[in-house]
């Protein structure tokens, strides 16, 4: 039939592909197939990526790097996507060590308003981290982007949970690791532990190694320690613990966390926390 013949022919030759759909993900349908030669079953995975360039492309806010053009080899895939030159929020967070309240609130309500946006279209990041924010320019006042989403996660198989871990395991939300979701509140469980590092130069969680790490993000404990957080004012403090929510049920949604007064400066945050 017209799907058999879809299939590579490499494929077909190895494995029959059956009519059962194991399960569908956002970017992928999974099915089953026998080995031809052992006839052991298999789950084959089919990532559609016609379906996620489609979308990428479609993809335009100004706090998120567009996709342009998408060109492949069998070797490689070529992203061409907007050049953010200013660098990775990571490095300037290891100059400047942390952020005064007023620059931390402008850079989460820049991070927020594109998660919003993806949200809205749901898209779900899945690896908001430092290294993925990206400066626009190299201007003091640039604005912040999000990059690295959706198709180069998939590409690289990304969904996988170790995979996921083993980079910068610290802003994964709890339910992740306990595989119990990955919907869009993973993404600001991770603006949560951003939002913390800004204010204080450190991470809310940690451990000595990456088993006792996941310990301390699946315990979903952390504390605003006095010695560092004595000066930050209580809306933030406030803001981080609706982020930091371990039921992603109950977690604030980035439309939400665009209202806390912490970001709409209704109770004035102190000026400075340096
Ligand atoms: P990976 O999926 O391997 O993490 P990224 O897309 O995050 O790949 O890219 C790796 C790094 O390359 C980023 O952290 C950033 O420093 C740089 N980079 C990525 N995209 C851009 C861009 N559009 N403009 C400028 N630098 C970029
Ligand atoms: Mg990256």
């Amino acid at each position: 039939d017209d799907e058999a013949n879809a299939y590579p022919p490499e494929l077909n030759a190895d494995y029959e592909v059956t009519k059962k759909t194991l399960g569908v993900g956002s970017f992928a349908v999974v099915k089953e197939c026998i080995h031809r030669e052992t006839k052991k079953a298999y789950a084959l995975k089919i990532i559609m990526k016609k379906v996620i360039a489609d979308i990428l492309t479609k993809v335009h806010h100004p706090h998120i790097v567009s996709l342009h053009a998408l060109y492949e080899t069998a070797d490689a895939v070529y992203i061409v996507t907007d050049l953010a030159s200013g660098g990775e929020l990571f490095k300037q967070l290891l100059d400047r060590g942390n952020y005064s309240e007023r620059d931390a609130a402008n850079l989460i309500q820049q991070l927020l308003e594109g998660l919003v946006y993806l949200h809205d279209q749901d898209i779900v990041h899945r690896d908001i981290k430092p290294e993925n924010l990206l400066f626009a320019t190299k201007e003091p006042d640039a604005k912040l982007m999000i990059t690295d989403f959706g198709l180069s996660k998939i590409l690289k198989h990304h969904d996988d949970i170790l995979t996921t871990a083993c980079g910068t395991p610290g802003y994964v939300a709890p339910e992740v690791l306990l595989q119990k979701g990955h919907g869009k509140a993973v993404d600001l469980w991770s603006v949560g532990v951003i939002m913390f590092v800004l204010l204080s130069g450190y991470t809310p969680f940690y451990g000595e190694d990456q088993a006792a790490l996941f310990e301390s993000i699946m315990s979903g404990k952390y504390e605003f320690d006095e010695e560092y957080w004595c000066d930050i004012s209580d809306s933030a403090k406030s803001m981080i613990d609706a982020l930091l929510t371990f039921d992603p049920e109950k977690r604030i949604t980035a439309k939400e966390a665009l209202q806390h007064p912490w970001i709409t400066n209704d109770e004035k945050p102190s000026a400075d926390a340096t």
